[in-house]
């Protein structure tokens, strides 16, 4: 009897938060599971032990180290670009090497990554990139530059969407709102006023968003392209 093909699936940035739930439950989705990430290696060694997933070293920041990875994992049933750092603050006082780096990690990979993987993503594939409610809504001051790194995430799914569709690949951004991680702790000092404008009065969790990603990367999800997905708790409503 013919054996059904165990799915391949990468998550560039997956040691921690949302990245790491996405792993997790592509593994018990009973996926093969390859993860990046940059300076949390005791992190990436437990989660690749504890899921039978295999972590590389890659910093998104370094482009060429960013393409290199994805052309080594060989041809990928589903992408996930989910590697993302925050800087929040005074435009005026903000570092411009900072905003330059973001900028790299948080715009410049996913587009790499994702036209790397589609050069032998097979029919069926899909690439998905985290992006996020603040690519459409800035609601405090001190977002522009992260905001700035979020919405490009929008043509980059639609255009790549269009360029890759008749190859049966989708492209798609999931686009969270507050999430209990490292980068936006649901205990942390800015917790409040964020809860005030949401609907759910409450940080959502990575499992929810990894969810989310789950279904687009499933068979359900073959004619969703070119869109975004917010999961954000109402932030936006
Ligand atoms: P965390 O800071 O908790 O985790 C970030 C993950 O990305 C880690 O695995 C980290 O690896 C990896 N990463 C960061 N920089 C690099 C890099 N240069 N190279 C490789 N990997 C890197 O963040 P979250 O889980 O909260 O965020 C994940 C994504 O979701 C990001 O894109 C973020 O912008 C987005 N998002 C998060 C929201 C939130 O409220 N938490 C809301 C909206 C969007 P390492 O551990 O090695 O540093």
């Amino acid at each position: 009897m013919a054996r059904s093909k165990i799915p391949v699936r990468s998550v560039l940035g997956g040691s921690r938060g949302i990245g790491a739930a996405i792993v997790r439950r592509f593994k018990a989705d009973g996926a093969r599971v390859a993860f990046t990430y940059a300076g949390s290696h005791n992190a990436a060694e437990q989660l690749a032990r504890e899921t039978g997933s295999t972590a590389f070293r890659t910093d998104s920041a370094d482009r060429d180290a960013v393409i290199a990875r994805v052309r080594d994992s060989g041809p990928l049933d589903v992408l996930v670009v989910n590697a993302g750092i925050a800087l929040f603050g005074d435009p005026l006082e903000q570092d411009p090497d900072e905003v330059d780096r973001l900028i790299r990690i948080n715009v410049n990979a996913p587009y790499h990554a994702a036209v790397e993987a589609a050069r032998t993503m097979p029919a069926g594939g899909r690439i998905i990139v985290i992006g996020s409610v603040n690519g459409d809504r800035c609601p405090f001051p001190g977002l522009a530059a992260y905001s700035l790194s979020k919405s490009p995430l929008q043509g980059l799914a639609r255009g790549l969407a269009r360029d890759f569709g008749s190859r049966g690949i989708t492209v798609n951004v999931v686009q969270p709102g507050p999430i209990d991680t490292d980068m936006n702790p649901a205990n942390g000092p800015h917790a409040d006023v964020v809860k005030a404008t949401m609907v759910m009065k409450r940080h959502g969790r990575p499992e929810e968003v990894a969810g989310m990603v789950a279904w687009l990367a499933g068979p359900e999800a073959g004619f969703v392209t070119g869109a975004m997905h917010t999961i954000d708790g109402g932030f936006a409503a």
